[in-house]
């Protein structure tokens, strides 16, 4: 079995919905439009490194996307979200902080880490290069609000930069954020990571993995403000027994365990 860090973070949130996901083979539908202009757009900082350009590489992803069903959030258009992403990748190349040598290489390192005897965790680390001159390892995120810069060191909290800290053994983190609003922003977040998180954190997979081999699936269920995790999960049809709702976000595909790493490539 090979797993990865959203499969431990969908059990952690609610073991049901792991259930749900990758073994009866239950997936969102792939028309919610922020996550497809993300992809969209990390191909097209990819280009940026590759020394094509990242404008045409966005169009072209993007356009691809343009005919499926999309959902866009509110204010949210194709048009809309295509201008940031450009007005964006113009902010970041001048910004000019971020360098990636050998760009076959550190661009969507994969790492694989044996976890027991029978299984294996992978990542997909979005690169690995400098900031401001300082090595460090780097995930791209497109939001469309910023990320918390408070209190200070608060990043280091962020269980998805610990856990590719763990695979790679990279202590110093960033993550370079693509803020879509009115007028955009790039963030650069960096943090270290020490050794203790790295540690607790491999503690934390080992106990997961035996939890989710004993099938221990016990739905985390909840609906009630700030902790209201059922109300926006996209399995809630399934919960309650309401196979119309089921079928509005989701879509059935079969032998979904052995697939589930495939997931790390879309989050
Ligand atoms: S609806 Fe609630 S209980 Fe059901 S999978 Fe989602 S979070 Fe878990």
């Amino acid at each position: 079995m090979t797993y990865s860090y959203t499969q431990i973070s969908q059990y952690l949130t609610c073991p049901r919905r792991y259930r749900h996901r990758y073994l009866d083979g239950w997936r969102e539908k792939d028309t919610r439009a922020a996550m497809l202009f993300g992809r969209a757009f990390e191909q097209a900082l990819a280009a940026r490194f590759r020394g094509e350009d990242p404008g045409i590489s966005l169009y072209q992803e993007w356009s691809a996307c343009q005919k499926s069903e999309l959902h866009f959030s509110k204010n949210d258009t194709w048009d809309r979200m295509l201008q940031q992403g450009i007005q964006l990748l113009d902010r970041f190349c001048q910004d000019d902080r971020i360098r990636i040598r050998q760009h076959r290489r550190n661009l969507q390192v994969k790492v694989v880490r044996p976890v027991s005897a029978t299984n294996d965790f992978v990542a997909y680390v979005d690169a690995i290069g400098y900031l401001d001159g300082t090595r460090c390892l780097l995930e791209w995120k497109t939001t469309s609000s910023r990320y918390p810069e408070e209190p200070n060191g608060l990043l280091a909290l962020d269980p998805q930069l610990v856990c590719y800290s763990w695979m790679t053994g990279i202590a110093e983190v960033a993550q370079v954020v693509f803020v879509r609003k009115r007028l955009v922003e790039v963030q650069y977040l960096r943090t270290t990571i020490t050794d203790e998180q790295r540690q607790e954190f491999g503690q934390l997979v080992e106990d997961t993995v035996r939890r989710i081999e004993s099938a221990q699936f016990l739905p985390h269920s909840g609906i009630r403000f700030p902790q209201n995790p059922c109300s926006s999960c996209p399995y809630v049809g399934l919960c309650l027994g309401r196979q119309d709702l089921a079928d509005t976000a989701l879509v059935r595909r079969p032998g979904a365990e052995e697939l589930g790493w495939l997931d790390e490539l879309n989050y």
